[in-house]
């Protein structure tokens, strides 16, 4: 069965399109933290956040039927519903970012606050990580530093190296602002301007790198004296996910100028979006025409809003907090020679893996598919890929991060150092 997939798969989709693990998993039915093979095999999973309030949660479920059952249009035409999700979702930010475009998926949300950024400006720089992922449109896709562009890296693009525990000086919060204050004079005085700098308030797809809150304090007062804008991608932190606040940038203690969500915002649904203050998004408008068919329409919104009422009638924010130091606690007794850091904050955790100090991907990548055998689903992310990766679901509970822990030290017991 499942080599007929994978070759149908190959058929249907060409050549390098890989699937996580080297034994593929075929998944038929999910359901809270769990996920099922045609066999009735479980899977925990430990990495899934965009089914953020759990697999096929009941309440999200009955929210798409009933508005599918009842209408979907756009946003072209009045709906209570579009309206009223909008204004409760802006509610839950500060910093004046009070007006929204809904979008399907988060790289056509960072697209939009790419262009917010030039339509404000007037220019077209922008700064990024050095080892980021922001989403697959063409223009966003430049910031992306996993494959060089076909033509080469894009001149009005600067990437400033990521916090990074392997790289001395580069979690200290003057540094980073160092090299985005060079950054933004090479873009001056190349004649591209300065129009924005993008970051996920967790360097997430960075690894998780060990920032505390201030550290982009600097950073943020380096982009405003300079006339940029700070554009802010809580793809992966949004909704709750650290647990003690609701966005990223929360935590981290700055005021973006946009901010972009999407994954978790609607369980699995494709719904994103973008905040924005009154006055960028009057220039983002005067700037561009925009009109997207299907961004935010009623069932859309009719899931993301059953999202937000699972969030807080099951506090699963304060869940995430108290769960989230339990598993740290337990990670942090996990016993391995490779293990060099463990790290998380809330729903969001990452093992470095190091021998002799130098990254083992080869460590990490036998972890990953030996706790895939133990029915425990992680990843792993760092420049390397030395790094495991563990992004539950919001319910993931103590039980749970008792299940994983027991099978990871087991698995690490049967990994060399
Ligand atoms: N930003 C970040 C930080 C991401 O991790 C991702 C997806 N992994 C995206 C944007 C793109 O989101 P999407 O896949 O919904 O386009």
């Amino acid at each position: 069965m499942t080599n007929d997939l994978m070759a149908r798969r190959k058929r249907l989709f060409g050549p390098n399109v890989p699937t996580f693990y080297d034994k593929p998993l075929h998944l038929v039915r999910g359901e809270g933290v769990w996920l099922f093979d045609p066999d009735g095999r479980r899977y925990l999973d430990c990495y899934n956040n965009v089914a953020h309030v759990g697999h096929c949660h009941p309440k999200v479920v009955e929210a798409i039927a009933r508005q599918a059952a009842t209408l979907n249009t756009h946003t072209r035409y009045l709906h209570e519903g579009i309206l009223a999700y909008g204004e409760r979702l802006v509610g839950k930010f500060g910093h004046d970012l009070k007006q929204i475009i809904m979008t399907c998926t988060g790289s056509e949300a960072n697209d939009l606050a790419l262009r917010m950024a030039q339509a404000v400006t007037g220019k077209v720089g922008i700064i990024a990580t050095d080892n980021t992922y922001h989403g697959n449109t063409t223009a966003v896709s430049q910031l992306n530093t996993r494959r060089p562009p076909i033509g080469g890296w894009p001149a009005h693009v600067k990437r400033v190296p990521a916090p990074d525990v392997l790289v001395p000086g580069s979690t200290d919060p003057a540094v980073f602002a160092g090299h985005v204050a060079r950054a933004i004079t090479e873009l001056e005085a190349s004649g591209h301007g300065f129009a924005g700098f993008m970051l996920c308030p967790v360097f997430a797809n960075e690894g998780l790198p060990p920032v505390e809150p201030g550290f982009l304090d600097q950073t943020v007062e380096v982009v405003r004296k300079a006339g940029g804008l700070i554009l802010c991608d809580e793809v992966q932190p949004g909704f709750g996910r650290l647990g003690s606040h609701w966005w990223g940038h929360d935590w981290l203690g700055f005021a973006p100028d946009v901010v972009s969500m999407g994954k978790p915002m609607g369980n699995g649904h494709p719904v994103a979006a973008v905040v924005a203050r009154p006055d960028v998004m009057a220039a983002f408008r005067e700037a561009f025409g925009y009109f997207n068919t299907f961004g935010g329409n009623p069932v859309s919104c009719a899931a993301a809003m059953a999202v937000l009422d699972v969030i807080e009638e099951e506090g699963l924010l304060a869940h995430a907090e108290r769960v989230s130091a339990y598993a740290l606690d337990k990670m942090r007794a996990l016993r391995h020679p490779l293990i060099a850091d463990v790290r998380g904050r809330g729903m969001f955790f990452g093992i470095e893996l190091l021998r002799d100090g130098v990254p083992a991907p080869d460590a990490a990548a036998r972890v990953v598919e030996g706790m895939r055998d133990r029915g425990v689903l992680i990843g792993r992310i760092g420049r390397q890929q030395h790094i495991l990766k563990l992004r539950p679901p919001m319910p993931f509970g103590i039980d749970h991060a008792d299940l994983a822990l027991c099978a990871l030290q087991e698995v690490l017991d049967e990994v060399a150092a």
